[in-house]
């Protein structure tokens, strides 16, 4: 910390982003990415995006909003897209929340959001998930303020279903509810439809999974107009040009090429399913994912050793060091024959060490 760090930044403790290692060539699976390339489509409105790098980027992300508010059945007033998902977050934390405001999340979910928190100053409560890591809405009703609830939540790929997400919405209008919609094509009940009835509700959504953008960052927020209004507010106080023109014209590909987006998480499902079993078959208690992840564990495997073992194999998964997590693993799902190289090493392992 050099001496001129503001004071009211000197405990900010940054978020852990997962490893991109460059050492050598494992099987990736630590960071919730796509196991498949991006469109084709996007491919080739980026290349030719390129050639005109000179100019800024459109601000108002003209075109992008008109797909993207296609896609969601909204109004282009309705959408925001930013700098990958954590950005319309930080926005949100920034434009909702204060010392009167204070932020409401569970205690297992996104790490970022405590740390959008203490950036921006903004006092804020976890609220502990149940014993079966279910969120329960109930212990957020009546906050006055911000509450950030990620459905699917990460890392335990757990969903609430849109029923119950509404009837909370709804008995909560005093809140700004944040529905952090990162993995809902993957088997997710998405809240989209209801931002026309509730205007305290933002969802938020990437092109980081589903749409295998993530080293593009393109992610978007979707609510009533005036939400909206004051989220773009932030924007044009930070940083108007905040999506890039490649990362933009690839974000128009990828929407003009939705079979290929819904094939790809088709895939990725039946994948997932398959791995569930294989390692429910070895013993593994495998939580109900509706992601692109399985949080698992094994009850006579110790998780912090099972990782580094996978590790020297060449096999990349999450591994988080606190209370009521460090039993399990978080394995992104891959291409199928990555995922049988991963129960393979798992396999091995419960041979060895159960
Ligand atoms: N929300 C959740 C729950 C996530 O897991 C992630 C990705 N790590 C994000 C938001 C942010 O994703 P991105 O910024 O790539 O859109």
């Amino acid at each position: 910390m050099s001496r001129f760090l503001s004071a009211k930044h000197a405990s900010l403790a940054p978020y852990t982003p997962g490893e991109q290692p460059r050492d050598m060539q494992y099987i990736k699976l630590n960071t919730n990415e796509n196991p498949f390339p991006p469109s084709p489509r996007a491919q080739q409105y980026a290349a030719e995006a390129l050639k005109k790098l000179q100019l800024y980027s459109d601000p108002e992300c003209t075109l992008l909003k008109e797909k993207l508010a296609a896609l969601c059945g909204v109004d282009k007033d309705e959408v925001l897209p930013t700098n990958g998902s954590d950005e319309i977050l930080n926005f949100a934390f920034m434009a909702f929340g204060d010392q009167d405001h204070p932020a409401l999340f569970p205690d297992i979910t996104y790490g970022f959001y405590p740390v959008f928190a203490q950036l921006s100053g903004i006092p804020y409560r976890e609220i502990p998930l149940k014993e079966d890591f279910i969120i329960d809405l109930t212990e957020y009703d009546g906050h006055e303020g911000l509450i950030v609830i990620a459905n699917p939540n990460a890392p335990t790929g757990i969903a609430i279903p849109r029923d119950e997400m509404e009837a909370f919405i709804r008995r909560n209008p005093q809140a700004v509810i944040v529905v952090d919609e990162a993995y809902v094509d993957f088997g997710g009940e998405s809240c989209v439809p209801l931002i026309h009835q509730y205007d305290n509700l933002l969802v938020t959504q990437t092109f980081s999974k589903s749409r295998s953008m993530a080293g593009a960052r393109l992610g978007f927020g979707v609510g009533c107009k005036a939400l909206i209004a004051d989220l773009n507010a932030i924007k044009y106080a930070t940083n108007p040009y905040n999506v890039n023109a490649m990362t933009m014209a690839a974000g128009v590909g990828v929407l003009e090429d939705e079979d290929y987006t819904r094939q790809n998480c088709r895939t990725i499902i039946e994948t997932r399913e398959w791995t569930a079993q294989a390692l429910r078959e070895c013993g593994f208690e495998v939580l109900p994912s509706r992601t692109n992840f399985l949080f698992v564990r094994h009850p006579a495997l110790d998780g912090a050793a099972t990782y580094q073992h996978l590790r020297q194999k060449g096999v990349l998964v999450r591994y988080f060091a606190k209370p009521r997590l460090s039993d399990f693993l978080r394995i992104t799902i891959g291409t199928q024959e990555q995922m049988q190289a991963v129960v393979q090493a798992l396999r091995e392992e419960v041979e060895a060490y159960a």
